[in-house]
């Protein structure tokens, strides 16, 4: 081509481009591919250190010096593709340093001009910052979150090993409280420079204000070192966690979802106490895999008559007769493929979702349904039914539970609601006022899991609770220590005290169910009598009486009451029978030198004593002795005083004025124990005479 039509092209697009680019900000270039000669429009020199001189003329080994380091040889590709003749176009994005040494990412896009034999001669382009700032981060000129995303996009679907590793500062809250926003800043910026160098500046993206990601193709080992790396880095301004997560295809569905696990497994890290590093192992996204599908298909069951809901019922015993009281209600879930999922897997996943509102009403009314059936062949049948804490968020949840009672057509006391202990009552008040009112209108409140969670013994009293289900994990092998044993027997004093039934949850064994009734509870559930079953196994055990179940079930009803005979254990519950025979116990303690004397008594002794206020020791010992009828007071005395000496038992026969019975004949059996504390003690029983009858 004859070199003054060049000079003609040359002039006519260098007078176009000068022009257009006074209405734009990026910077337009002619470039002579035959003289490596480019022609820039618009003020590039401004903000880059590129011809320093007075031309806005300089080749490309000029511009190639402003180009990030990592990112010149992508440059440099793409550029001899087009001059070359490979490709009509030049198209590239890089990242350009700034005078101020900042890393600038810009978009680079060409069309090549040829002569009339298709000889590349020009190119004429620009280079734009606006069209990649949408896709960067403002502080670090890293790529942002919408960029990382569209990359994952694209990972995940191309085959390969790469991992997703997720990086922030831990604590960056704080420290921009404590040290200003411009330090946390400066550590940000600290990190994004350390994270290029690392990464070579490649597949780094700067996508929440305190989140990095590195797009890694290394072995798990080796993203370990490069953590290290980071961290001993950083290790004397602050310290930094990490998540990791592998690009495996077949496990996710789109970026989104693989940044929301990476940043999961970040926050693991963080619960592990900071400065950590965590990997997210293939089994676990599997898991949440899985648990994603099925919530998917909870959505569907919702919507579609809870199609693959069902109940299983597991029977609660009366202790002693081992009569049927009631059916605790258990979900169960068979999915689509027809696996059979269990609730400590999906309850978490309905809570989380709320789908827990429908599906816990949908189980209130197939059980209350199924108790108004059972109620025909067992008049005072009961159902438990499980409520999650989130169910009592809900504002209507009390007329709801009773809509569904009054729509069944059973009566309120049918129910028992079972709430978990797993929240700290006394900070939720809005919850302890639904179950209040709940109890109000007569459906049964019973503690779930007892001993697991927060419940303090005297609130529970304040809620005024029917039930205590002692957790399994205090029943399991109860016969082997002293420790469950004791707060069961601790849990079932009070709950006597406060007319609270108690369940034994998870009784598997004889020889825990033995142990068990030695204290006498009120109810029992396990595998020892039934696992959780289906409607038709429950009926068949207790209710359809020609059952062969049903026959087994008497069957091992009378084995357990020979075993029970044959082992010899009785129950005595001596607090019971001493309260039940007017039998009250009683210790004095006197302080010979001061003749101080106080009386302890236990409840028994209180009320047959008729006392109706409270006394101090001091003045239920004067209570006593005043009215003592005055023709014993010397009997009195005088055993006392021969007790002191004498290690006898003796018996006291005397007469006593009661304050509502008038003139009793009053008899104790007394005898010296230990001194303690300075002070001469007796103890002994009480009991009223008069009016016991004598056959
Ligand atoms: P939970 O309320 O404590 O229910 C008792 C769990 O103990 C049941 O597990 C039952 O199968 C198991 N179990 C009973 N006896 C024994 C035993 O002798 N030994 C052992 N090892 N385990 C025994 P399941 O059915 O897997 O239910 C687990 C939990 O899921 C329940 O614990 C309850 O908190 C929750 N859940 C079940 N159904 C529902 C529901 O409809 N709504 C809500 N909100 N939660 C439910
Ligand atoms: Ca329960
Ligand atoms: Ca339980």
């Amino acid at each position: 081509m004859l070199q003054e039509c060049k000079n003609t092209i040359i002039n006519n697009y260098s007078d176009v481009l000068e022009q257009m680019s006074k209405s734009t900000d990026d910077f337009l270039f002619f470039f002579d591919i035959k003289q490596d000669k480019n022609h820039f429009f618009g003020n590039i020199k401004k903000e880059y250190s590129i011809c320093e001189g007075k031309t806005n003329l300089f080749t490309i080994s000029e511009l190639l010096k402003i180009v990030h380091p990592s990112d010149q040889k992508i440059f440099e590709d793409s550029f001899n593709c087009a001059i070359q003749n490979k490709k009509d176009y030049f198209d590239t994005k890089c990242r350009l340093i700034n005078k101020s040494g900042k890393s600038i990412w810009v978009k680079c896009s060409a069309n090549v001009i040829k002569d009339e034999n298709g000889e590349p001669l020009f190119m004429a382009g620009r280079i734009s910052e606006s069209a990649l700032r949408h896709l960067c981060n403002p502080l670090t000129g890293l790529f942002n979150q919408i960029k990382l995303i569209n990359d994952l996009n694209k990972e995940i679907n191309s085959n390969n090993n790469r991992y997703l590793m997720l990086i922030d500062i831990d604590d960056l809250s704080a420290i921009n409280l404590s040290h200003g926003r411009d330090y946390g800043d400066m550590l940000l910026k600290l990190l994004a420079k350390k994270l290029e160098e690392i990464s070579d500046g490649n597949g780094i993206y700067h996508a929440e204000r305190n989140y990095f990601a590195l797009s890694l193709e290394k072995k798990s080992d080796e993203i370990a070192r490069i953590y290290d790396e980071i961290q001993c880095f950083m290790a004397d301004k602050c310290t930094i966690s990490a998540g990791v997560v592998p690009m495996n295809n077949s496990l996710f569905k789109d970026g989104t979802s693989l940044f929301d696990t990476a940043k999961l497994v970040l926050r693991k890290a963080k619960q592990k106490g900071h400065n950590s590093i965590e990997f997210f192992s293939d089994e676990e996204i599997k898991r949440k895999i899985a648990s994603l599908e099925l919530l998917e298909e909870f959505y569907e069951s919702v919507n579609n008559g809870f199609v693959g809901f069902e109940l299983y019922y597991q029977p609660q015993v009366k202790s002693g007769n081992y009569s049927l009281y009631s059916a605790e209600a258990l979900l169960r879930y068979t999915s689509k493929s027809g696996k059979k999922v269990f609730p400590d897997e999906f309850i978490p996943l309905l809570e989380q979702s709320k789908l827990i509102v429908p599906v816990g009403m949908w189980v209130l009314e197939t059980a209350l349904t199924k108790c108004k059936e059972w109620r025909k062949t067992i008049p005072d049948m009961h159902v438990s039914v499980n409520f999650s804490l989130i169910q009592f968020k809900e504002k209507s949840i009390v007329e709801d539970v009773l809509a569904v009672v009054s729509k069944v057509g059973v009566t309120p006391d049918c129910l028992t609601a079972e709430i978990t202990e797993s929240v700290n009552l006394n900070e939720a008040k809005d919850f302890v006022a639904k179950v209040k009112r709940l109890k109000d209108s007569g459906v049964q409140i019973a503690i779930d899991d007892f001993g697991t969670g927060y419940s303090n013994i005297g609130y529970l009293k304040q809620m005024s609770i029917d039930e205590i289900k002692i957790d399994r994990s205090f029943i399991q092998g109860i016969e082997e220590g002293t420790y469950n044993f004791k707060i069961v027997s601790n849990t079932l004093d009070f709950a006597k005290m406060n007319s609270i039934r108690v369940c034994c949850e998870g009784v598997e064994t004889t020889q825990e169910l033995s142990v068990l009734e030695s204290r006498s509870p009120d109810l029992i559930q396990g595998y020892l009598f039934n696992r959780p079953c289906n409607v038709s196994d429950f009926e068949d055990c207790y209710i359809n009486s020609s059952s062969e179940k049903y026959h087994k079930m008497e069957e091992f009803i009378t084995e357990l009451y020979q075993h029970r005979a044959k082992s010899g254990i009785i129950s005595f519950n001596t607090k019971d029978i001493l309260s039940q025979t007017n039998v009250g116990l009683w210790v004095i303690r006197m302080n010979p030198k001061t003749n101080y004397k106080e009386l302890h008594i236990d409840e028994t002794m209180e009320r047959i004593m008729g006392i109706d206020k409270k006394y101090t020791p001091k003045e239920c010992y004067d209570f006593w002795y005043e009215r003592i009828c005055t023709e014993y007071i010397e009997y009195v005395e005088k055993n006392f005083n021969i007790m002191q000496d004498k290690d006898k038992i003796i018996q006291l026969q005397y007469s006593w004025k009661h304050p509502q019975l008038g003139e009793i004949v009053v008899r104790s059996n007394v005898k010296r124990c230990p001194d303690s504390n300075g002070m001469v003690v007796f103890e002994g029983y009480h009991r009223i005479l008069t009016n016991i009858e004598e056959v």
